[in-house]
């Protein structure tokens, strides 16, 4: 068995009085997708940010691409982690949003290339092929040169997705991406999800659809009051869920 990709022990995270997230215990390893699904404010973005580190674990342990995240020795006492590998870290993970957050005025190539420009340093004749090319594999070869509102959110999606995937990253994490789009633009961004954990890439997926959960994920987890009461295969959570809170939700979604 390879080690986990992601790892997380106990993670706690609090705002002010807030409590939200309750010691989350969770694994990804290399290669495999990972669905989370769980009611509005359970902590699942919470989560996905401290995965890479936009926000801080108050404790607990979170290790991800082989860097702790979260806390450094240093001096004796534990510092939010901030190194110097910390920006390679950092592109080396993905995110996509339910909002597609592009610029609006660049182009679908230039939203693409601007990252491997500014970040990765690629000078700006083999960061417009490379972007070129990760658009055409999520199918919109064609747009290249049209601006955010010239898109559909579904065909914006897929650029999110397109300058996440320009990055190399060995982690892509997805925060509900279909949920802000009309239902006839859902598919064709589940179907380029779908092709990339076909082609290996390890994904955490907190995700509503559960037809994709079922189809793709490795495991599903269902996350309650900021921490995950249920995990397992997806079949198996979905129609054998143990507990009761998990089952509520589920006949609201199924
Ligand atoms: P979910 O993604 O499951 O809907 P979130 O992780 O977004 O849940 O939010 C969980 C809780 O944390 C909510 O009560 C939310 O208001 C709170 N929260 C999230 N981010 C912040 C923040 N930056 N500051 C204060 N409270 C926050
Ligand atoms: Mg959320």
């Amino acid at each position: 068995m390879t080690e986990p990709l992601v790892r997380a022990t106990g993670v706690t995270k609090s705002f002010g009085h807030n409590k939200v997230l309750n010691g989350v215990d969770f694994e990804v390893r290399a290669g495999e997708v990972s669905c989370i699904i769980g009611p509005s404010g359970s902590g699942k973005s919470t989560f996905l940010r401290c995965i890479n580190a936009l926000e801080t674990a108050d404790a607990g342990g979170l290790e991800v691409a082989g860097s702790q995240v979260g806390y450094s020795l240093e001096g004796g006492s534990y510092r939010p982690w901030r190194d110097r590998d910390f920006a390679k870290f950092r592109a080396g993970i993905g995110m996509v949003f339910q909002r597609f957050n592009l610029y609006a005025h660049l182009d679908a190539a230039e939203n693409v290339a601007t990252s491997l420009v500014n970040v990765a340093k690629m000078d700006k004749v083999a960061a417009r092929r490379r972007a070129l090319e990760e658009l055409d594999r999520v199918g919109l070869a064609a747009h290249a040169a049209k601006r955010p509102h010239q898109l559909s959110g579904g065909q914006q999606q897929r650029v999110a997705i397109a300058r996440a995937l320009a990055m190399d990253p060995t982690l892509m994490l997805f925060d509900e991406p279909t949920s802000a789009l009309d239902p006839e633009l859902v598919e064709e961004v589940l179907e380029s999800m779908k092709a990339l954990a076909l082609g290996g890439m390890t994904m955490v997926v907190v995700t509503h659809e559960i037809g994709f959960a079922r189809e793709v994920g490795d495991t599903l987890s269902f996350f309650d009051a900021g921490t995950i009461i249920e995990s397992g295969a997806p079949d198996r959570v979905l129609s054998d869920a143990s507990s009761p809170r998990t089952r509520a939700f589920l006949d609201k979604v199924l």
